[in-house]
């Protein structure tokens, strides 16, 4: 019998597991998927109200409005900008757009799940370099994984799930130790969570390094996860290419409007990102204070290294109405939300030990 056959090496592919959804009708903190807790702005939800009455023509395709909002709100060229429907989507851009066949990708791990499924989808073959105890990437290991073969090296900063940021000197050292052809992709999501003064800096070292590609997202300090939007930042060649992989009219008109209302409220957002700033440091002290090692978190989460007591964890964290990300044989990973969310985190943490 003769039959349509799906391509072999999906099956093979890890599934994305998506942070569990609170039970419906049940009072649980959603702290699984690093969203922002608050609530669109008013301003936001006018936009997307006003994009609605256009929803029956096909959005801008490229998204002008948008990157040359970003690039002036970065201070970088626009035509180096190119969105996506979230930065996920944009990595598989960028992968499709300078991987053949059989290229090597370095990727840390663990890190962001979503790496190795855009890397097979890409054709391309993974190369996973450990991630220290600590939670830091090793980027000493990561150059030393380089071969003939890589096209892409992928360094995630600050870290999903684990939580560190890379800093400027070890990036720098990172930079000079990688071959000028080869791309390396800072994935930034996290970028507007970080802290540390000695963390590495993206937009200058991509004004500085050819072979840089910044990805950042609308999801996480933007709050605007459910309309999927992100972009890349790159030279304008490279943009180029990354513009010819990627979906026509991906990006919806709504999620534009959003976004541009977003940056345009800038101000009031990271006012938000400075609140769970804030509540992040209670929850690592928090942790620390009851005899916990964590790794030190620069974006909206925290990562407790249980190994296989992972999935453990989370299912007490959820009886207790706080819904959290277990990886299982490895650790969990907690979004930082609303202050009684840490509040019942830290009673379940604290129960844990005794
Ligand atoms: C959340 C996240 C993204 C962004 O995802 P979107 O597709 O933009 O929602 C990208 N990289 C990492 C490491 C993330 O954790």
């Amino acid at each position: 019998m003769s039959r349509p056959v799906v391509r072999r090496d999906l099956a093979d592919l890890p599934a994305y597991v998506p942070g569990a959804r609170s039970p419906v009708g049940a009072a649980a903190f959603k702290l699984s998927s690093n969203e922002n807790p608050y609530p669109p702005l008013p301003a936001v939800v006018a936009a997307i109200m006003d994009a609605a009455e256009d929803v029956n023509r096909y959005p801008d395709m490229f998204a002008t409005e948008l990157t040359e909002a970003i690039g002036a709100s970065l201070g970088v060229d626009p035509a180096g900008v190119v969105v996506g429907t979230g930065s996920v989507a944009v990595l598989g851009h960028v992968l499709t757009a300078f991987c053949e066949p059989g290229d090597e990708v370095v990727v840390p791990w663990r890190s962001f799940e979503a790496y190795p499924i855009a890397v097979a989808l890409a054709g391309a073959v993974g190369v996973r370099v450990p991630v220290g105890e600590d939670g830091r990437l090793d980027l000493v290991a990561m150059a030393a994984a380089v071969t003939e073969r890589t096209r892409v090296v992928l360094v995630c900063t600050p870290n999903n799930p684990t939580g560190p940021a890379v800093r400027a000197d070890e990036l720098e050292e990172f930079l000079v130790a990688v071959p000028e052809h080869v791309l390396v992709v800072l994935d930034e999501a996290y970028v507007e969570f970080v802290r540390d003064a000695d963390a590495a800096d993206g937009l200058a070292t991509f004004a500085a390094n050819p072979n840089v590609v910044l990805l950042r997202t609308f999801s996480k300090a933007y709050g605007l996860a459910g309309l999927r939007v992100g972009y890349a930042v790159a030279r304008p060649r490279l943009a180029a290419g990354i513009r010819l992989a990627s979906t026509p009219f991906g990006v919806s008109h709504l999620a534009q409007h959003a976004a541009l209302a977003s940056l345009r409220a800038r101000d009031q957002l990271l006012a938000r990102v400075d609140a769970i700033v804030a509540e992040r440091t209670r929850m690592l002290a928090g942790l620390r204070g009851q005899g916990w090692t964590v790794p030190d978190s620069e974006a909206n989460f925290v990562w407790l290294a249980l190994g296989d007591h992972a999935t453990t964890f989370a299912e007490r964290c959820a009886r207790a109405g706080v819904v959290v990300r277990p990886f299982a044989g490895d650790g969990v990973r907690v979004s930082v939300g609303e202050p009684e969310a840490t509040d019942i985190l830290l009673e379940v943490a604290a129960d844990w030990l005794r």
